[in-house]
């Protein structure tokens, strides 16, 4: 491909980008990455003009422009990611690399020393990528099949940028301040033409894997405290039951005692703010991999997987305890909110979901019946002392 052919669809690509990016900001959140996507694809387009003309511009322009043009628009590539990443972003550190490309290039002017323009923007070029594949490998992304995408675009851009580094350095004739020149410059447009279509696409698909994985993770939860709700509780449950190699489980589900008597204490608000503190308060007491939910109302339930009788008898009563010690800030230092709840411990086999619940419900009205603030085995299995 002629070097006007490869210019020509590397501009058409970014602006198409470009425009996509900037109206998906109009209704994707976080806006703010589109945006950043769209004035990245935009400032290099701006630079590739620079580039395409750089022998006609003044010598200091063309020293100091396309690369600090460049690398403003890949300090919007790294701001986009750490605002996709919810990584602590400011705005100007935007300008930082671009602004220390602004010393390199006026002294490169002044020492009419290309090589120090085309190393130094290199240098800046591919910390920012690094920079930038830190942000896509952050833990907020694990999972995200699209962003290996992003992270091998930009870490071939790396490479791409560390080349020209010895490149530069081996003391190639230049021509000018910015590429090379020489048959690397058409190497370098088809990279560029590479990365552009790879990360337009891969950045779309991940933040809307993002958005999937925000609503999937919202449809899970009881949206006041932040448990697991019935849905997924029963999903689980469901999926112990029918694991083909059974291990022991643990299934408790406790209900707050005289809960209606705080809300017309103390109102609906505090009632509220019980249930999430109750909640923090339990989940603080179980292991990773169990599950608890919120199964309605003041009632919860916890899937105890892979564990003892003892232990499940231990954790059912360490939570009844925790729960009975919790202080509320709406209320007096004496006032305690207790749990009834029932437990059922076994493998499951021959056991149907409905069958268990129920089981287990009926423990729970034993230890209400049997003066609340205890926990009851389901039949067959003797209650845990108070
Ligand atoms: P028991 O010991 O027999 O369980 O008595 P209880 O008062 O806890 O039982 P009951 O089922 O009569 O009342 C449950 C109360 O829980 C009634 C309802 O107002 C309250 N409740 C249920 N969901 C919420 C909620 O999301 N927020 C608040 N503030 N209260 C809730
Ligand atoms: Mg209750
Ligand atoms: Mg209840």
């Amino acid at each position: 491909m002629d070097l006007l052919t490869l210019f020509s669809a590397n501009l058409l690509l970014l602006l198409i980008f470009a425009i996509s990016f900037q109206s998906m900001s109009l209704r994707v959140t976080p806006n703010a990455h589109w945006r950043s996507w769209a004035a990245a694809n935009a400032l290099l387009a701006i630079a590739l003009i620079c580039f395409a003309f750089e022998r006609v511009l003044p010598t200091f322009v063309a020293y100091v422009l396309p690369n600090t043009l460049l690398l403003l628009g890949f300090g919007f590539h790294l701001y986009a990611a750490r605002v996709l990443a919810r990584l602590p972003n400011k705005l100007s550190d935007v300008f930082a690399p671009a602004a220390s490309y602004v010393l390199v290039g006026v002294l490169a002017y002044v020492l009419s020393d290309p090589m120090l323009a085309y190393v130094g923007g290199n240098v800046i070029f591919t910390l920012l990528c690094v920079a930038t594949i830190v942000a896509y490998t952050s833990k907020n992304f694990h999972g995200l099949i699209s962003v290996i995408g992003l992270v091998l675009a930009f870490f071939f851009l790396a490479a791409v940028g560390g080349l020209r580094i010895f490149h530069g350095l081996a003391g190639d004739e230049f021509a000018g301040p910015g590429m090379i020149n020489d048959m690397m410059q058409d190497l370098h447009l088809m990279s560029a033409m590479l990365f552009v279509s790879l990360t337009g696409a891969f950045s779309t698909a991940l933040s809307f894997e993002q958005v999937a994985q925000r609503h999937k993770e919202a449809a899970m939860r009881d949206p006041l405290t932040g448990a697991y709700n019935r849905r997924e509780f029963q999903a689980r449950l469901e999926d112990m039951l029918h694991a083909s190699s059974k291990k022991t489980f643990g299934l408790l589900n406790f209900d707050l005692d005289h809960f209606k008597q705080v809300n017309d204490q103390f109102g609906h608000l505090a009632g509220d703010q019980a249930l999430v503190k109750v909640v923090a308060a339990t989940k603080a007491q179980l292991r990773k991999d169990d599950c608890f939910a919120r199964l309605g109302g003041e009632e919860f339930a916890v899937l105890l997987p892979d564990i003892s009788r003892e232990n499940a008898a231990k954790v059912a009563d360490r939570l009844r305890q925790r729960i009975s010690e919790i202080q509320f800030d709406f209320a007096p230092a004496n006032f305690r909110i207790t749990a009834s709840a029932g437990i059922y411990h076994g493998d499951g086999t021959e056991l149907v979901m409905e069958d268990l619940l129920q089981a287990v419900d009926e423990s729970l009205y034993r230890s209400k019946n049997n003066g609340r603030n205890c926990v009851t085995f389901a039949p067959s299995l003797k209650p845990v002392a108070v």
